[in-house]
């Protein structure tokens, strides 16, 4: 995918915005909101569907995103009709992106939809490419954006789409966008009994829909339009994993559930993945041998939510990215309510030394981030943000914070299909015709997500992953009364969050091999001295207070990216793909033998803040059989059988 994106360029007439990219109108003169109920909704039988909505989600995707007018118009009628235990989800494909300030002006004209217009502008992404999952209504709707072309990024998508919306300008304005590879993708993308429509009768697109096994009608179009087109996907099922991934990589077809599904872990991990269940209309039975949630390495009072983003993006980056926009649209929806659960109040990351330095010049330089995400800041600014004298020049990310984990995990497992079982430990997993026994435990289940961080370890499903663990120390000191608290989050070699209830946090101390949990007065002093180069005045302060600490063990794996997704049957696995050892171009055609019903969400290091959120979205979407919330690409990073993959490959197993 394209690193960059250009946001759409408009001009006003009156209320409607024309793209000067495109020479033509997002929505028609004569009413837009008529326009899309007649040419989309009505078209696709959307009002019949969405009240006998049975599966979950219902799936819609569109090309071209523009304003969002036929969002909301799905979102309104999605909330007057489908049952409240259904979720709608809506992806959509945008090359150029309005501006915030531009979607604000263009939906100020529809002021019915008023609420979910303010949800959208809150929500909205910062314009970089990649797919960026938004929140609307609680969690029963959800919004896929998939920034940058769409024949790019359709090629990159995971899904079941149940009616397309085909909007994207006119064929004569946009040919490049309407060809034999986007029918070949919406086909991919398309089941029996598929619908689609579009405004336009152009031949093109008609030929074009026919041959990918649409059956299509011509039927009166809106307004001044004579004709439009509404279809039906009528050929066999096309294979709908995205074009090039490895097929070791492809994920298992959905199993229906009769029994809860267990989620072992209620840190951050197990928490999200349960709350992502549970959104889907999925009951969910939570495992955790402590007594209460956010026991362990979840338990800090509170951890920064931000990525720390290469020169050039990267599929790791792009992950952290994806990854701290969707907590963060999650965290700003939660703060109406649970005003404790975090702040999104910037963070700085300080560049201490001419290292750091360069590095942070050269992400200014090639601009691959728009400066809504991070722009450079000098010492004297930083202090000014900070409201503390800062010793370095850095970067500045006016969208992330810090939150705070145990009151997040809190906050995630209060759902009425979520029910927690404290103190109880699973022992083992064992497989019986029903599916798992949860040995220790009086529950069995047909889909369970290991969830528990270093400990997913001790199953023997599980023991070949590659986790470790990593000692960290926080250190905790009450505020001083007398000076002025710290504004925004401070990154550098460490980290420190303005106070929470009257008590700084700051750390941490990072001690490979080392499993031990008691509190070290040296490890206090490293936290200090590495506060001392950030904020040289706060830290004289704070080090003669009285302090806390708190240890936890992180659990990283070992290209400190998370494990997420279904667990290979690992002998059969090693076997099926064994020719990867001579070969690593062999084209093999079995699916990959899995553990079936079993599912793993762990290895987040100390980035779970921005990566447990977005992964829980990937397993809830796994295990449903759901549209997938990341590019094909970062699902396939994220593998846990990527390690034996590679091994494979590398002859080292
Ligand atoms: N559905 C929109 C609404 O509700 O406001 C109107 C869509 S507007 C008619 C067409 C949109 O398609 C524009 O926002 C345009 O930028 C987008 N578009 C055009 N070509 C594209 C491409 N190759 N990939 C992704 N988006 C594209």
């Amino acid at each position: 995918m394209s690193d960059r994106l250009s946001t759409a360029r408009l001009q006003w007439q009156d209320a409607i915005p024309e793209s000067e990219q495109f020479g033509d109108i997002y929505f028609n003169r004569a009413g837009g909101v008529a326009e899309t109920e007649h040419v989309f909704l009505a078209a696709n039988g959307l009002h019949e569907r969405f009240a006998t909505a049975a599966q979950t989600p219902f799936v819609i995707a569109e090309t071209g995103f523009g304003t969002g007018l036929n969002f909301l118009c799905a979102r309104a009628l999605w909330l007057e009709r489908a049952p409240t235990n259904r979720q709608l989800h809506f992806i959509s494909c945008e090359k150029y992106p309005l501006t915030r300030d531009d979607l604000a002006r263009a939906l100020s004209a529809f002021p019915a939809f008023a609420e979910g217009t303010a949800q959208l502008i809150e929500a909205y992404p910062e314009p970089v490419p990649g797919f960026f999952t938004l929140r609307f209504d609680g969690g029963r709707i959800l919004l896929t954006l998939l920034l940058g072309d769409a024949l790019e990024t359709l090629a990159q998508l995971d899904a079941r789409v149940d009616a397309w919306f085909l909007d994207g300008f006119a064929p004569a304005k946009n040919p490049e966008l309407w060809n034999t590879q986007l029918f070949t993708h919406i086909a991919r993308l398309s089941t029996t009994g598929t619908t689609c429509a579009t405004f336009t009768a152009a031949g093109l697109v008609r030929r074009g829909l026919q041959a990918v096994g649409f059956e299509i009608r011509k039927v009166p179009g809106f307004g001044r339009k004579r004709e439009m087109i509404s279809g039906r996907f009528v050929s066999a099922d096309n294979s709908p994993h995205p074009p090039g991934q490895p097929i070791w990589f492809q994920r298992p077809l959905p199993t229906a559930s009769l029994t809860p599904v267990v989620v072992i872990g209620a840190g951050l991990a197990g928490a999200t993945t349960a709350r992502a269940l549970a959104e889907q209309g999925l009951r969910v039975r939570v495992l955790e041998r402590h007594p209460h949630p956010a026991h362990e390495g979840s338990g800090n009072p509170q951890g920064a939510l931000y990525a720390k983003l290469p020169a050039q993006p990267t599929a790791h980056s792009r992950f952290h990215l994806a990854g701290l926009s969707y907590t963060a649209g999650i965290i700003r929806q939660l703060q109406h309510t649970h005003p404790a659960v975090g702040a999104l109040c910037g963070v700085l990351q300080l560049a201490g030394d001419d290292k750091e330095r360069q590095r942070q010049q050269q992400l200014v330089e090639t601009a691959a981030y728009p400066v809504s995400i991070v722009r450079a800041v000098s010492a004297a600014e930083a202090g000014v943000i900070a409201g503390q004298s800062c010793a370095h020049p850095g970067l500045f990310f006016p969208g992330a914070g810090w939150v705070s984990p145990p009151e997040f995990c809190r906050v995630l497992l209060d759902h009425p299909l979520i029910e927690c079982h404290y103190a109880t430990p699973v022992i083992a997993l064992q497989r019986s015709d029903s599916g798992w026994q949860l040995t220790g435990t009086p529950f069995s289940a047909e889909q369970v997500v290991v969830c528990c961080a270093n400990d997913a370890l001790r199953f023997a499903q599980l023991d070949h992953l590659p986790l470790k663990p990593i000692r960290g120390q926080t250190t905790q000191v009450v505020s001083p009364e007398h000076h002025a608290p710290l504004q925004t989050v401070v990154c550098g070699e460490g980290y420190i969050s303005p106070p929470l209830a009257g008590q700084y946090c700051f750390g941490a101390s990072f001690k490979l091999r080392d499993t031990e949990l008691d509190v070290r007065e040296n490890e206090h002093q490293h936290n200090l001295a590495i506060l001392q180069r950030a904020l040289p005045q706060l830290a004289d302060t704070l080090a003669v207070s009285p302090r806390q600490g708190r240890v936890a063990l992180r659990c990283s794996s070992a290209d400190y990216l998370p494990l997420v997704g279904p667990v290979p049957d690992l002998p059969a696995f090693i076997q099926t793909y064994a020719k990867l050892r001579q070969d690593a171009r062999w084209p093999f055609d079995s699916a990959p033998p899995l553990l079936s019903g079993l599912f793993v969400n762990t290895g987040h290091g100390s980035k779970g803040l921005i990566s447990c959120p977005i992964s829980a979205q990937l397993i809830a979407a796994m295990l449903s059989g759901s549209p997938l919330p990341l590019e094909t690409e970062l699902v396939d990073i994220l593998s846990p059988a990527r390690f034996t993959i590679k091994n494979l490959i590398r002859k080292t197993l």
